[in-house]
């Protein structure tokens, strides 16, 4: 897709990036997505997700093979939430195995660890986004509505250090959503 440019978009950003403003199992708009996909082995089909994509945009992978549950959850709330004049933009949602493979290969380049990349990054074998369970949300306003009502559709962010992190607690709508940890290392569901 539009490879010249997007590669001098890519260029741009990854001059501008710091290593201290890397994050999640990637996704700022900034860096992530856009960085994998400059080493020219993931695509769309993988997951990858252009800049501006929302909860409705069925024709890539990354959302139309998000569980089916979590991707209600975010239209309704979607919906809701543009009432109020907020946009749910998706800068990662599904990904293949290949794709979560890659990020971690980026992120322990990047944090000179396995360990310290654990803290950001998931392997394919238990992240949420290979499961199709979780999506990363933005931008500032989307994820600052979804921390005021998120819970009413059962969408709560699940670590501490990624706001931007949000998986389907059914159970939330009733009773709020469960402690967050504070980084995926506390997660039991991250231990192999
Ligand atoms: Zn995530």
């Amino acid at each position: 897709m539009l490879a010249a440019a997007m590669i001098g978009t890519i260029a741009d950003r990854a001059a501008s990036s710091q290593v201290s403003s890397w994050n999640d199992d990637v996704l700022s708009p900034d860096h992530g997505a856009a960085h994998v996909e400059a080493d020219g082995m993931v695509t769309e089909a993988d997951g990858v997700l252009p800049d501006g994509v929302t909860v409705f945009d069925d024709a890539y992978p990354g959302i139309s093979r998000l569980d089916r549950d979590l991707l209600e959850a975010l239209r309704e709330a979607a919906r809701n939430a543009r009432v109020s004049g907020i946009e749910l933009h998706v800068n990662s949602g599904w990904r293949s195995p290949e794709y979560q493979d890659q990020l971690l290969t980026d992120a322990i380049a990047v944090y000179g660890s396995e360990a310290e990349a654990a803290r950001w990054v998931a392997t394919a074998g238990t992240s949420p986004h290979v499961l199709g369970t979780a999506v990363d949300i933005g931008g500032y306003d989307a994820t600052t509505w979804l921390s005021q009502y998120g819970a009413e559709y059962g969408l709560c962010q699940i670590y501490g250090n990624e706001p931007w992190h949000y998986e389907l607690r059914p159970e939330a709508a009733d009773r709020g959503c469960p402690v967050m940890y504070a980084n995926p290392t506390q997660d039991p569901r991250m231990q192999q």
